[in-house]
């Protein structure tokens, strides 16, 4: 199968007839054998009931429905178990993504021989203030992070490689870096293509405030799961060595002072707070690290390596 179109909705009832009308055009222009994999993340309006609709009339329409919202990570994560194409394509069910960009994300892909091609809305039809100023300050800090090169980690539309997709988890709001989870798992050659933003047709935008503060907080799971999640010995037991080792060192430093040279109020210094501070500090985040240590020894994914090739195996 050439391609599987990934699309996760969530109350989108309105949109689904017509964006399945758009992509049947395209691919069948295109001559492309596909599927189409919604996935219906608990969904309390018509959108299954559309869904069962569309599959009556075209069996290459599949779908999923969550017994409740798990969110659309969740359900990016099972519609990539599920494709069956060489290439993914994940799009919003808002209409937001522009069926017409598929053939040009795969041919990119393709020829360009990425693991990843990932839309990028320059221009974008938005509310400004919500989501323009946080997703530039998102895009900055996880290029950064991650030394992907690219403008726009979370546009919705982006086309992947099947073995890609298969090798990765997504998780949490996870559905922002996937590029990033892409690169630790070795999928390192990642493309972008200029694609057409619309504005959204029906409904309304799922994702409120909570983008702020949850997209910062996935950002920084991933970085330390991806940099230390294997070895978090190398990062606890490191800072809290070099606390603990400060926080005595002050302490030495004041007992010989009060003992050899008679400087009194020992006590009433704030040094002595600080290296008491410091010595606690120090053994906590050595224990969390070595606790970490043992948490990855016991993980099941303890030693899974992806390998990409084998001879005479
Ligand atoms: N979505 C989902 N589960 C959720 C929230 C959103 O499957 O809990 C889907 C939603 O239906 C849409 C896509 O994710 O197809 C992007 O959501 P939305 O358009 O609301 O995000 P925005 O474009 O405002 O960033
Ligand atoms: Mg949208």
């Amino acid at each position: 199968m050439d391609i599987s179109i990934v699309i996760p909705l969530f109350n989108e009832d309105e949109s689904l007839s017509e964006l399945t009308a758009w992509i049947e055009k395209v691919v069948q222009t295109h001559q492309l054998s596909y599927e189409i994999i919604f996935i219906d993340d608990g969904s309390t309006d018509q959108s299954w009931s559309v869904i069962e609709k569309l599959r009556n009339d075209n069996s290459n329409v599949k779908a999923i429905k969550f017994q409740r919202n798990y969110g659309k990570s969740a359900a990016l994560n099972e519609g990539f178990k599920a494709a069956e194409g060489d290439v993914i394509i994940t799009m919003d069910a808002d209409m937001q993504d522009s069926p017409d960009e598929i053939p040009a994300l795969r041919n990119m892909l393709l020829e360009g021989n990425y693991d990843i091609v990932s839309g990028w809305k320059k221009k974008r039809y938005d509310n400004t203030l919500t989501k323009n100023i946080p997703s530039k300050l998102f895009n900055a800090a996880a290029r950064g992070m991650s030394k992907i090169k690219l403008n726009d980690f979370n546009c919705g539309l982006k086309a992947y490689k099947s073995k890609v997709v298969k090798s990765i988890e997504v998780y949490g709001e996870m559905h922002r870096y996937v590029p990033v989870l892409a690169k630790w798992a070795g999928f390192d050659h990642i493309g972008e293509k200029v694609v057409e933003h619309r504005a959204r047709k029906y409904g309304v935008t799922k994702f409120g405030w909570s983008r702020f503060i949850n997209g910062f907080l996935d950002l920084m799971t991933i970085f330390f799961v991806g940099k230390f999640g294997k070895r978090p010995m190398h990062f606890f037991g490191l800072w809290g060595t070099f606390a603990f080792i400060l926080g005595l060192g002050i302490f030495c430093y004041l007992s010989i002072s009060k003992l050899f040279f008679d400087v009194t109020g020992m006590t009433q210094r704030p040094l002595f707070f600080f290296a008491i501070l410091a010595m606690i500090m120090g053994t906590q985040l050595f224990l969390a690290g070595f606790i970490g240590e043992l948490i990855t020894r016991n993980s099941s994914e303890r030693n899974n390596y992806l390998i990409e090739k084998k001879a005479g195996l």
